[in-house]
């Protein structure tokens, strides 16, 4: 138990007792003077003693208290406001209950799991800490301050749909959250982004507050649009356009697939079509030259071709046919049903 005790500085131990699941420490502040929190004036003058009930880390399934008995001084300098202060201690922080030492690791269970979790493994640790408590440690940490932030993105998010909003800020560097506003109002955006001179550029929404938060505190920075506003307004702007090609007194029919497919016309078939009666033409000439006996190298050095397209020539029995399947047909396809649709169903 030395060891134990030999972590809090400024005390020592009077006696210790043991109740059912817990071991006690009474303690007392072995301090003779002391310095005042709000000025550092080193006081002496006691003006009163009271007990502190602390817990602190468990050891063999056993909980830990500490009895702490501090004293009260008065600050003697005349020029500070505090005439009566309580001695502090590296250890244990000011109206805590719990030691630095347990309170770092109960944030350390907490930030694991959830808090109903967390709390169950605190009552097997024999630390008995509510989920609330644990909560509120968990708001208690500090969070580290980014430094040298180039790029953020900003967006608005709900804590209640059309009650409440607030504004999650994001390092676009590291993909990763840096703080929460608890509004998505102009001032308290302007007000984060001046204390970050160093941010380059913000991706945003189309929100005119947060623009002219932008434009307030980081007049130097450039705006863009984040992605998903980006794909949003090009998805708008599509079906804005898809709309206004539809006739507004357009029936609706039942569409009756034609018997004879629709023709699909391209800029290419008439090219493709000349290129196909040229091949079948050359064909049946090759192989008249060779129902004449002709031998295939006169052939092919007579119509200066390669001897294997001579032999392709051949082979050939009817006219070819070059059209190539396109993963752009099925939509040809949809075009040329829509362009029926349009005018026969009206
Ligand atoms: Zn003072």
């Amino acid at each position: 138990m030395s060891i134990v005790l030999a972590s809090f500085e400024g005390v020592e131990c009077v006696s210790s007792f043991q109740e059912i699941d817990t071991h006690v420490f009474i303690l007392n502040s072995i301090r003779k003077s002391c310095s005042c929190p709000s000025c550092g004036h080193l006081s002496s003058r006691i003006h009163s003693r009271y007990i502190r009930v602390v817990q602190d880390l468990s050891i063999q399934q056993m909980s830990i208290h500490l009895q702490l008995q501090v004293k009260k001084f008065f600050c003697d300098s005349p020029t500070c406001s505090t005439r009566i202060f309580t001695e502090r201690f590296a250890w244990l922080q000011s109206y805590q209950r719990k030691t630095n030492r347990l309170q770092n690791l109960l944030q350390q269970i907490v930030l694991s799991a959830n808090c109903v979790t967390a709390s169950k493994v605190t009552e097997l640790l024999r630390f008995h800490t509510s989920h609330d408590t644990l909560l509120r440690l968990l708001f208690k940490m500090e969070l580290p301050t980014p430094q040298n932030l180039i790029r953020i993105g900003i967006d608005d998010f709900a804590f209640k749909k059309r009650n409440r909003y607030g504004t999650l800020i994001v390092d676009q560097d590291t993909r990763r959250p840096i703080t929460i506003l608890e509004s998505r109002e102009k001032e308290p955006v302007a007000e984060w982004l001046k204390q970050h001179p160093s941010i380059q550029m913000v991706s945003r929404d189309g929100s005119i507050s947060y623009a002219s938060a932008i434009s307030e505190a980081l007049p130097h920075a450039q705006q863009v649009a984040d992605r998903w506003h980006i794909l949003k307004g090009l998805f708008d702007a599509l079906k804005e356009s898809v709309n206004q090609h539809i006739p507004a007194n357009w029936k609706k029919t039942e569409y009756v697939q034609p018997n004879e497919p629709i023709p699909v016309v391209r800029k290419t078939d008439s090219l493709r079509e000349s290129h196909e009666k040229q091949v079948w033409e050359r064909s049946q000439k090759v192989q008249e030259f060779v129902r004449q006996g002709r031998k295939i190298a006169w052939i092919a050095r007579q119509m200066k071709l390669s001897r294997g397209t001579v032999y392709k020539d051949l082979q050939r029995k009817q006219k070819p046919d070059f059209r190539r399947n396109s993963i752009l047909d099925s939509f040809f396809f949809c075009h040329s049903a829509l362009e029926h649709r349009r005018k026969n169903c009206r």
